[in-house]
């Protein structure tokens, strides 16, 4: 494509550093500007239409152009636009958003604290898990396990926890004090002749072993998501939730489940921690809280972690954290209305009803020769291509990825994972109009390869 000097393609360019971009290639091809969404569509400047089967950033669950999250946004700009939650101010906003957050959390949650993103809300769980240890008067209970390929996110902290080469490469990262252990993925992972179920024991033996190694007393926490988002889309085999649970209470490890993409309805439950029968002291999220039309994330806490919270705010006379935007009332008022949509629709219901025909759709791509594997739960997954001759790992998801664009539909490269995450509100007709397209555009794919 050509760039018209002016356009916005060309003051994109001058002007923007994008975020996961390689900036030199942005300088030849520029970036794909999308002007407008409905439903599970959005469109770029030239009028094209793609089905958006990532719904964003795995996250906008509602679909796009829904006018009860801009009028709820327009109600509560018109009545406080802004208002802070510091030095013990409140809003009607933030109130009620905690107090569903806490009714509805899948296991007893004690305080919801706000951010605005799921870095700052991993964050601050990192933060809160060193102040309770120094409130347990343990000051070095400090350590903080996450895995490998496991996403938490970008600053200092979360990308530290971020178990992906990129995120720390070139940044000096991570930071001391954070550890990793093995990912859940058998097919990548296991060694030759291992089942499944040794497989989980060998993941669960690991964490173990590097608790003893550290020495438990050094342990504070363990964070993971219930299912892996950007590190490929790892659904954990069976049993690897309650193998790892047994390790976290034996050593007495704090766990964080990062609920930040499986939140509010991915996996078909309201929470991945349902899905796993997870026991999480602190949950974080953040994405389909507000199907992302306005940035916020919160932290729940149980009471296990506010009661030393609390202590020590007291004893040092404060709190000492937060930002600005914390809890912002027009942010909390779109989450709210976001949840009242996800409960009055049943989309958790929708997720469910539609996983088979779903999973079904990716499995039978996964009998494509180019094929690897496929992988999913609710309306989460992927496919993975096969390695290949002449290519270097990582090399043919990308490019696979620009023949689905072409057929128009808006997938993730992941390596040479192929990741899928529509909007919740999709129906049986456009899952089936998304993998048609998606097999069209593998089958473009495969001919290209061979010919
Ligand atoms: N945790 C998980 C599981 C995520 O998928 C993400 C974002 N993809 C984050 C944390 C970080 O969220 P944010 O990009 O809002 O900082």
């Amino acid at each position: 494509m050509t760039i018209q000097p002016n356009s916005i393609e060309a003051r994109d360019k001058a002007y923007h550093l994008h975020s996961y971009t390689n900036a030199r290639a942005l300088e030849r091809d520029g970036a794909l500007v999308i002007e407008r969404g409905e439903g599970i569509h959005v469109y770029d400047n030239a009028g094209k239409q793609y089905i958006e089967g990532m719904a964003g950033l795995w996250s906008v669950g509602v679909g796009f152009g829904e006018s009860r999250l801009v009028e709820a946004a327009a109600k509560q700009m018109a009545k406080l636009p802004y208002y802070h939650t510091f030095t013990a101010r409140t809003h009607s906003p933030s109130v009620e958003l905690a107090e569903k957050l806490i009714e509805i959390a899948p296991v007893p949650m004690s305080k919801a604290y706000f951010t605005n993103s799921g870095s700052e809300a991993n964050d601050t769980a990192m933060k809160i898990v060193w102040y309770r240890s120094n409130a347990l008067g343990k000051p070095d209970k400090k350590k903080i396990i996450s895995r490998t390929k496991g996403y938490h996110g970008v600053t200092i902290a979360s990308a530290s926890l971020t178990g992906l080469p990129n995120n720390h490469r070139s940044f000096d990262l991570p930071i001391a004090r954070v550890l990793h252990t093995s990912c859940p993925h058998y097919r990548a992972f296991k060694t030759e002749g291992e089942t499944e179920p040794q497989f989980v024991e060998r993941c669960a033996k690991d964490l173990e072993d590097l608790i003893l190694r550290e020495g438990p007393d050094t342990v504070a926490a363990f964070i993971g998501e219930p299912v892996m988002g950007a590190g490929g889309v790892i659904v954990p085999p069976a049993g690897y939730w309650e193998a790892i649970q047994k390790v976290l209470k034996k050593y007495d490890v704090l766990f964080i489940a990062d609920e930040v993409i499986c939140g509010f309805g991915r996996t078909g439950e309201m929470f991945g921690t349902t899905t796993y029968a997870l026991q999480p002291d602190m949950m974080t999220l953040s994405k389909q809280i507000s199907s992302s039309y306005q940035p916020i994330s919160a932290l729940l806490i149980n009471e296990n972690v506010y009661q030393p919270l609390a202590d020590e705010s007291a004893k040092i006379g404060t709190f000492g954290h937060g930002v600005t935007a914390a809890g912002h009332p027009v942010a909390a008022a779109v989450a709210l209305e976001n949840i009242r949509i996800i409960e009055e629709r049943d989309l958790v219901g929708n997720v469910r009803a539609l996983s088979p025909k779903f999973l079904a759709r990716l499995k039978s791509i996964g009998d494509h020769p180019l094929v690897i594997e496929h992988r999913g739960v609710g309306l989460i997954g992927a496919f993975e291509l096969a390695p290949r001759e002449g290519f270097a790992a990582g090399q043919l998801g990308p490019k696979l990825f620009g023949y689905l664009m072409d057929e128009g539909v808006i997938s993730r490269a992941i390596g040479d994972s192929i990741a899928f995450c529509p909007p919740m509100i999709i129906t049986d007709q456009q899952v089936n109009d998304m993998f048609d397209k998606v097999e069209r555009g593998l089958e473009k794919f495969a001919r290209e390869l061979t010919a």
